[in-house]
């Protein structure tokens, strides 16, 4: 593994750190606070422009075609200045990825390049129920076949972009009588289908400009070709695909730990008591030394995870690790740079609370971290008498 960037991905970088600085950190507090959806939604169409809804999809689909390496380079530097847009950039990407999985070639035509160009503002990932979170399996939205239409009902909660979504990537049950997860399929619903309604937002501690609502599905019908993917076989796409969503996270609290990092560094710098800078202190160096030692490693974990995936070869315990890992260093970073700071580190006058805010959901969404330690532990064992 060579662990410096090629220049495609180099650029990629460049790209999306010099558009996070001019673009999203201007206007980050500000959608924090107020909220600003049109801004907002203005930011992702710019960002479809220059190719970041569909890093890894590819060009005939309308995706960049850049690979996993550089999906996570691009996560991180967005996340950097605002990471409601890198949720949301990292959630799209996720839905095109499916649809590239796993789709029929007119569903990949149909929908991928709509999600790539902005288009379609954004696209929706909704697995997760009000009794199905951490166990997905257990979700109890159906799905009916009617004739030449899908009937789906049930509730889905939390999901990202929904008010403003164009297509949904929705999981129900096809077969009730199948062992768990086994008889649960994917399917294709547009936005404005009737009986899909967007539901209560919910009130969040962070992220605050990324939409976060409930999805009910009320006698929703949608056509027989709506099925994405094999009947039945929806859940082992999620579970799939939810690996490399992960690599997405992990880059996002990457992102997000930096920024705070590099903020309160700057700021302890200058910052005089005891007539010294202080940084001279070394209780405020072992902060520095260990935020930024913990960080380097999480890139070297999502690195390697990005490399594996990338190669095709199975990165699942390498993804779950490099997600674990990550946002927990990130929320580390993020707790020790307010700390550098002190009470101007607590107040809203400098950056570093929100980023505390956004970073935490981290080890929360796309598989809690006591899943992802499951998911290692599991992986581990297997190989353990081989
Ligand atoms: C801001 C936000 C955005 C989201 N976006 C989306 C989205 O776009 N699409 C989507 O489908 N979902 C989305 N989610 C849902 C998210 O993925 C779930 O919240 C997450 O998977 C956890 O599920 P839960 O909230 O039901 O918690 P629970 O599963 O109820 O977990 C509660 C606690 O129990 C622990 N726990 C549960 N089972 C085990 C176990 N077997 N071993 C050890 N500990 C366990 C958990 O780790 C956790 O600490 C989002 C959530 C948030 C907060």
């Amino acid at each position: 593994m060579y662990l410096e960037l090629n220049e495609e991905q180099k650029l990629i970088q460049k790209t999306a750190r010099e558009f996070a600085r001019a673009e999203l950190d201007p206007v980050a507090a500000r959608l924090d606070q107020e909220g600003d959806q049109e801004t907002f939604l203005g930011n992702l169409k710019k960002l479809a422009g220059l190719g970041y809804m569909g890093i890894n999809i590819k060009e005939e689909y309308g995706g960049a075609q850049a690979g996993m390496m550089a999906f996570s380079v691009a996560i991180t530097e967005i996340a950097r200045a605002c990471a409601s847009t890198a949720v949301t950039v990292s959630v799209n990407n996720l839905v095109c990825d499916v649809i590239q999985a796993v789709g029929s070639e007119t569903q990949k035509k149909t929908y991928i390049p709509k999600i790539c160009s902005g288009e379609y503002n954004a696209g929706s990932f909704a697995l997760t129920e009000p009794g199905a979170g951490s166990d997905p399996a257990a979700m109890t939205t159906s799905a009916v076949l009617d004739g030449n239409e899908w009937l789906l009902n049930g509730t889905k909660r939390f999901i990202t972009s929904a008010p403003y979504a164009g297509v949904f990537v929705v999981w129900a049950v096809t077969d009730k009588s199948a062992p768990k997860g086994k008889g649960i399929s994917c399917f294709l619903a547009e936005a404005g289908t009737k009986g899909l309604i967007v539901g209560r937002a919910e009130q969040k501690m962070g992220q605050h400009a990324s939409a976060t609502n409930e999805v009910i599905l009320e006698e929703c019908r949608v056509p027989r070709e709506a099925l994405l993917g094999r009947l039945n076989d929806g859940f082992r796409v999620a579970v799939g695909e939810l690996t490399g969503g992960r690599v997405g996270i992990g880059s996002l609290a990457l992102g997000v730990g930096l920024a705070a990092m590099d903020y309160a560094t700057r700021y302890a710098h200058e910052r005089i008591q005891f007539d010294q800078k202080i940084t001279n202190f070394q209780a405020i160096q072992l902060m520095i030394a260990d935020a930024y030692t913990e960080l380097e490693a999480a890139r070297l974990l999502l690195m390697q995870a990005a490399f594996k995936g990338e190669q095709g070869l199975n990165f699942t315990k390498e993804a779950a690790m490099a997600k674990m890992y990550a946002t927990e260093a990130a929320n580390r970073a993020c707790y020790a740079a307010i700390q550098m700071a002190g009470g101007y580190g607590y107040s809203r006058e400098f950056p570093l609370e929100r980023y505390a805010r956004d970073v935490r959901v981290t080890s929360i969404y796309e598989g809690t971290n006591e899943i992802q330690r499951t998911i290692i532990a599991r992986e581990i064992l297997k190989n353990i008498d081989r």
